[in-house]
């Protein structure tokens, strides 16, 4: 708490997503603050009970069983979610696909028991990942607002890449409902900082360093913006000394080399989640020629080279970041 200003810190946490879900604010109205972080974080396991690929009564999970059938009616915010999604794909040429999940289970990412596949494996379902496979249909009625199509019988969707963050903006609309004006929302390092953290100081966001388990990079001081990493030491398993991580380039099958970590700050939660995935598919060059069509994307990338952690900022990112000393543990 600060002194001077009187404020005291409000903080909750829950397992959402299959991860932690924590906001912090500090506030001089306890009562109000803990209300709205609850209803915030209310919020976010809507949007999990309406995006899991884990939950098989989500709208979802429903689409994913249907669609390639026929056309299923979806709900605004279900069809708004796709539209966002095919919004990264089509900027990104397809470097972000949110239908790379048959893939993604085949390399046996979704049950943690890795396995490479053969290339007549990642062929035969190649033809099935293209986000050109999912059709949306608008009938501009507010009850009936559209359905969702697979254009291919074996289309999935996965939220993996976008769907924390999506989740961390619809929070940040229920905390401004409550008057909030200052708070640090964080879906699984999906992190969206609203105001200065006790009226004066900004909001440090740590970056975790992609090798170093116990170490951060540096740290982001942030106002009104979000950031969010993508990371090979996420999730990954290990065959004769070979990292395969999961993060798959939906043109290939096959996962991608050479990046190790890519943190993004952008205007929301949305932007950061599905930039850091693809600016990590992308590799350095193309991801920041990529960047730049979208306004306030910053980005720090890290890649390996011959053994050598190579960090890579834009100029705007440097202007946020502190780099720490690291030991190297
Ligand atoms: P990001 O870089 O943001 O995303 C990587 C993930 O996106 C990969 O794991 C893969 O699934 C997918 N992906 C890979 N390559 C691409 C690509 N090129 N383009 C687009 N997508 C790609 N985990 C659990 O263990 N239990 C749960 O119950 C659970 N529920 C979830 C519910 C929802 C609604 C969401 C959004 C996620 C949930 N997760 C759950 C986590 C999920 O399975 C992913 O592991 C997680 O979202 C990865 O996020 P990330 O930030 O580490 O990586
Ligand atoms: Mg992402
Ligand atoms: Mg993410």
């Amino acid at each position: 708490g600060d002194e001077a200003s009187g404020k005291k810190l409000v903080k909750e946490t829950r397992m959402i997503m299959g991860t932690f879900a924590e906001i912090s604010t500090y506030s001089n109205d306890v009562k109000n603050a803990g209300a709205a972080i609850d209803a915030a974080l209310n919020e976010m396991e809507r949007m999990d009970a309406l995006l899991s690929n884990y939950k098989k009564d989500s709208e979802l999970s429903r689409v994913n069983r249907e669609a390639a059938k026929a056309p299923v009616p979806c709900s605004e915010e279900f069809l708004e979610f796709i539209e966002q999604s095919l919004f990264f794909s089509e900027l990104s040429g397809g470097a972000f696909d949110i239908t790379v999940s048959p893939i993604v289970s085949l390399w046996g990412f979704f049950n943690e028991k890795g396995h490479i596949p053969s290339d007549e494996e990642i062929n035969r379902l190649l033809p099935s990942v293209s986000y050109k496979n999912i059709e949306i249909k608008r009938n501009g009625d507010k009850k009936k607002p559209g359905t969702v199509f697979f254009k291919h019988i074996s289309t999935q969707i996965d939220p993996g890449a976008i769907g924390k963050g999506y989740a961390v903006d619809k929070a940040l609309n229920v905390l401004k409902k409550y008057g909030i004006d200052n708070a640090c929302i964080n879906l699984g390092g999906n992190i969206y900082v609203l105001g200065v953290s006790d009226g004066k100081d900004a909001w440090r966001v740590g970056i975790q360093h992609p090798r170093y388990k116990n170490e951060i990079l540096g740290y982001l001081e942030l106002k009104d913006e979000a950031t969010a990493t993508s990371g090979d030491y996420e999730r990954f398993f290990e065959i004769n000394g070979v990292r395969y991580s999961h993060i798959i380039d939906p043109r290939t099958g096959k996962p991608v080399n050479g990046t190790i970590a890519v943190t993004i700050i952008a205007p929301s939660g949305t932007d950061v989640d599905a930039l850091s995935t693809s600016v990590y598919v992308l590799g350095q060059e193309k991801g920041l020629k990529y960047l730049r069509e979208i306004p306030g994307a910053e980005a720090l990338i890290a890649c390996e080279k011959g053994g050598k952690i190579v960090l890579y900022a834009t100029r705007g990112f440097n202007e946020k970041f502190t780099r720490v000393e690291n030991e190297g543990k």
